[in-house]
């Protein structure tokens, strides 16, 4: 496999470390270097944050909004036209299947298309005082924005907060996740021959906290948009604390996905398995608690069995059902957790651990751990791995105080052919978004982020553009 040699991409020039430091980047199905990457840092961070000012103050505010969205669309496109050049790499860096890599590609360029078509189209107000008074509101670009991203859905990440703020006028300063180097800087590479201005993309790569860090707590950004763990969550808000800048936070779940008897198992059986083992468990908003009614417990647990010990598990280039972990870090915290499940007395109903015949590279076998407590550590914790556990419930009650025993709250999947029932769960239930018969349904249309530790702020959707701008009102007297 040829290595990429990843630089970063500040005021429009792929740059070194001005160090020269580089750090190597790991394909997990194989476990061999596919890339060597800039290691950045605060200095590079400086110089990235004053590109992206610049830009803001001048070339980017000299484009109208529909000269933006018509960029921004041409940019959609091209990154379909690159799908699969794309997804090959995503699929190295990141071990997601292959085709599932150029869904999430597929969806990064939606992204881009989605908030081209909302950059002439988000409106202030105007307000009534009486004949005496004009009132009216602008939204207002927030300036220089930082992206931090995690590893599971590298490019995609980047479309849902990066193209919301250019659509809006701001620029943006990026941190990828070190696992998943590459597609930040081919979308820099893309921008670049598109004629985006320099600055408005900038792309520091790095460790965070050598150059996450130093973007968080800078002096000169206005905001900050951070997917990934609760703890570097409140480095986060501690780091915008200081020069008061606001923070949109995405921390990941436990989500409960509630199986009732009266709906369909089989069906039931193809939504939970989709939920939970998805990018190998590691999303955000997988459905990692089945709560499941106790009647009908027994078959769905045997159902859902069957239908894991079929998935295929492999090399991402393979294009598996499923494909290994990001890293050997999550590997190994995967494989803890697994055994701590086990000493907890929850019975391994299927998987366990590495698949047969796959020596090389972080797989898991999908994973499904059976008469599970609420208390249980693999109850409570967020594994971010393909290990589902099953709860059970006799009556609603008891099952919406199971889902709401968590200290997060994402998302939550409901099955049932009792729509009052389904009303009544989806309005009691203390998360961010609500599945009715079917995991993940929605878009990039939809709005999404936490109730509880899972964060704050939404994503995706028209919601996702109030990060991006700030309200002025104008008041004028008519005398
Ligand atoms: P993480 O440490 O929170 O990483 C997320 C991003 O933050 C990465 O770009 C990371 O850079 C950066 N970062 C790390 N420390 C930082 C700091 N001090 N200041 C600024 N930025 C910093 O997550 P992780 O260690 O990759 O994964 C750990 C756990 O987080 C997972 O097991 C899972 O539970 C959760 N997680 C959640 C999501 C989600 O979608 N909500 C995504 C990924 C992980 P580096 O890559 O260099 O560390
Ligand atoms: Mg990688």
């Amino acid at each position: 496999m040829t290595i990429k040699h990843l630089k970063h991409y500040i005021n429009g020039e792929f740059v070194d470390s001005y160090s020269g430091a580089t750090f190597e980047n790991v394909d997990p199905s194989t476990e061999e270097v596919i890339s060597t990457v800039a290691r950045g840092t605060a200095q590079e961070v400086d110089d990235a944050v004053l590109a992206a000012r610049r830009a803001f103050e001048g070339s980017w505010a000299k484009f109208k909004p529909k000269e933006r969205a018509r960029l921004l669309f041409d940019l959609a496109r091209a990154i379909e036209a690159r799908a699969d050049e794309f997804a090959k790499w995503e699929a190295m860096d990141s071990g997601k299947p292959l085709a599932r890599a150029r869904g999430e590609v597929m969806s990064t360029a939606r992204y881009f298309e989605f908030y081209a078509g909302a950059a002439d189209k988000f409106y202030g107000h105007s307000i009534p005082l009486g004949r005496d008074y004009l009132d009216f509101t602008l939204r207002e670009p927030m300036g220089v924005t930082a992206h931090i991203v995690p590893w599971n859905f590298p490019m995609n990440m980047i479309g849902r907060s990066v193209a919301p703020a250019l659509a809006m006028g701001n620029t943006a300063v990026l941190k990828p996740a070190e696992q998943t180097p590459v597609t930040a800087t081919m979308l820099a590479e893309l921008m670049d021959e598109l004629g985006f201005p320099a600055g408005v993309y900038n792309v520091v790569q790095g460790f965070g906290e050598e150059a996450g860090a130093p973007l968080s707590q800078h002096r000169d950004i206005d905001c900050i948009t951070f997917t990934g763990s609760v703890e570097v969550g409140r480095l986060i808000m501690r780091a915008a604390a200081v020069h008061i800048k606001p923070v949109v936070l995405e921390l990941g779940g436990k989500s409960p996905h509630i199986v009732f008897g009266d709906t369909n198992l089989d069906t039931a059986v193809v939504e939970v398995a989709k939920g939970i083992f998805g990018n190998t468990g590691q999303v955000c908003s997988a459905g990692s608690r089945l709560i499941v009614e106790a009647s009908v417990r027994e078959q769905m647990v045997e159902k859902l069995a069957a239908h894991t010990n079929k998935m295929t598990v492999g090399p991402a280039l393979d294009n598996p059902a499923m494909g290994p972990l990001v890293s050997r870090e999550q590997y190994d915290r995967v494989c803890s957790y697994i055994g701590i499940g086990q000493g907890e007395g929850a019975r391994v109903a299927a998987g366990g651990g590495r698949p047969a015949g796959l020596e090389k590279g972080f797989f898991i076998a999908p994973t499904i751990f059976d008469g599970v407590q609420p208390e249980m550590r693999i109850a409570q914790e967020e594994i971010f791995g393909p290990v589902l556990t099953v709860l059970s419930f006799q009556d609603d009650e008891e099952a919406l105080a199971i889902a709401n025993d968590s200290p997060y709250g994402l998302v939550a999947g409901i099955m049932t052919n009792d729509i009052n029932r389904a009303m009544r769960l989806a309005r009691d239930i203390k998360a961010g978004q609500i599945f009715i018969n079917e995991y993940f349904a929605g878009g990039e249309e939809t709005p999404f982020g936490g109730y509880k530790q899972s964060g704050f702020g939404r994503e995706k959707g028209i919601d996702a553009l109030y990060n991006y701008t700030q309200v002025k009102n104008i008041a004028i007297r008519i005398r």
